[in-house]
């Protein structure tokens, strides 16, 4: 399979060993991994956030139902929404997730939006499990004709060494514990190298509490609401 199905088939593999009901993309882009995740039984709650307000508009009919899930209902409902809005920003909409996936996101994003970010995402949403892919920039070696970064949006590209402190110190800051892994293998040759997209599997190390979530939900939305379907 291609890189970016590799990133997809770990995130559903993912999906089917733990079986959340709550899921977001955060930086969903064109919605493919949630075109896939809408097939995980398990799932009660489909979530997409992207800043590119186009392309969630031209791709949001891709998540409305089709002939085929009314023959065949799903055993449990779902629902599928898409809001137009930043990973930066704090909106309830997010709050409560079993899994949150960021894939090839942080490396798109500022420093300074990188630190809103992490704020967002581990402080406020604080879902049970993240999952980070992005470049393990030691990889670039292997691709031909590269110079610079892979690609042209990239803000950085990070070697396992950077990724690792950077997660393992979010880690240690929001209280989460943090394992990595990856998808794209490099050649026999080249072992050394590491995974093409490098993964950190976050995992919370609390339960939050009812009140801490009910003062979030308080939080005025202000992400946009591009598409809300039930199944
Ligand atoms: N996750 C998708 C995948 O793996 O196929 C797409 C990754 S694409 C390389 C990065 C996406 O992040 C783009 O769709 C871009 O619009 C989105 N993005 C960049 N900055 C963002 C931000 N601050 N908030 C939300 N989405 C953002």
């Amino acid at each position: 399979p291609r890189l970016y199905q590799q990133r997809y088939n770990f995130v559903v593999s993912y999906v089917d060993q733990y079986k959340p009901k709550k899921v977001a993309d955060l930086g969903c882009s064109n919605c493919s991994l949630l075109r896939r995740l809408k097939f995980c039984d398990c799932i009660e709650e489909l979530v997409g956030l992207d800043i590119d307000q186009r392309l969630l508009t031209d791709k949001k009919e891709s998540l409305k139902p089709l002939l085929i899930s009314y023959l065949e209902p799903k055993k449990t409902r779902l629902t599928v929404s898409l809001y137009h809005g930043s990973v930066t920003e704090k909106d309830p909409a997010l709050i409560g997730f079993d899994l949150i996936t960021c894939i090839e996101l942080i490396e798109h994003l500022e420093t300074h939006d990188l630190d809103k970010f992490q704020d967002t995402l581990f402080g406020f949403m604080a879902p049970h499990t993240v999952l980070v892919s992005t470049p393990n920039s030691e990889f670039n070696v292997l691709l031909p004709n590269l110079t610079g970064f892979r690609h042209l949006d990239h803000k950085f590209e990070w070697t396992r060494e950077e990724f690792q402190n950077w997660a393992t110190n979010i880690a240690q800051c929001y209280n989460y514990s943090v394992e990595f892994s990856g998808v794209g293998e490099p050649p026999a040759n080249a072992k050394d190298v590491g995974f093409c997209s490098q993964i950190g599997i976050f995992t919370r190390n609390y339960t939050e509490s009812e009140e801490s979530l009910k003062e979030k939900r308080e939080y005025k939305h202000i992400y946009k609401k591009v598409l809300n379907v039930v199944y």
